[in-house]
């Protein structure tokens, strides 16, 4: 039997699904597919919408624990991952172009990734790996990733000839947002990296 999507304002969509081997109504919360109502084949929907109603209390509860528990990040479905690639694809590829002309940069192909390990990479062949999820971030920070893998090209480590020409080119980009006296020797791209990593990757 097919299921039925019921749509609450605070808990989302939630499915309805009729189960043979099921002898009771069950909720089920889980961070990436929602709230999941299983009920027996005897059971009505609208008796099984009005058991989930009875315990929304505990549903929130249980949404808002696996929120804290992943970091505060937003965990994403499916549907919003592929909206978030198409966003990527079209923004990314002109914002890595010009940045790159600005800054005399060449490079092979640019893939968008979906990951959760890494915002972007760079291979030793000069491609350039950029995360989709940099669309959730503001245009700064996505702007501070694709300098950091342009940097890449030069430079493949993260020793001090990358971090001076990272900074150079953060200066001369945000230099007058990054006016924070800093002890660093890197001061406006350390800034920059430190507000990057309050967004986590999930
Ligand atoms: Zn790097």
């Amino acid at each position: 039997m097919k299921d039925r999507i019921y749509t609450d304002a605070e808990m989302g969509n939630v499915v309805l699904r009729k189960n043979i081997r099921s002898r009771r109504v069950s909720i089920r919360v889980h961070p990436v597919r929602g709230v999941t109502v299983t009920l027996p084949y005897f059971v009505p929907y609208a008796e099984a919408i009005r058991f989930l109603r009875s315990k929304k209390e505990w549903v929130m509860e249980v949404m808002e624990r696996q929120k804290s528990a992943s970091g505060g990040a937003v965990i994403l479905s499916p549907e919003e991952v592929e909206a978030l690639r198409r966003e990527a694809k079209k923004y990314l590829p002109g914002r890595l172009a010009v940045l790159a002309a600005r800054y005399g940069f060449s490079y092979g192909r640019l893939a968008v990734k979906n990951n959760r390990s890494n915002w972007g990479s760079c291979s030793s062949k000069g491609n350039i790996n950029l995360n989709l999820r940099l669309m959730q971030v503001p245009e700064h920070l996505r702007d501070y990733v694709i300098l950091h893998e342009l940097c890449h090209l030069r430079h493949h480590d993260h020793g001090p000839a990358f971090h001076a020409l990272l900074e150079q080119l953060c200066t001369d980009c945000f230099g007058l947002q990054c006016t924070a006296a800093s002890r660093s020797r890197f001061p406006v791209s350390r800034a920059l990296e430190k507000e990057l990593r309050t967004y986590r990757l999930l």
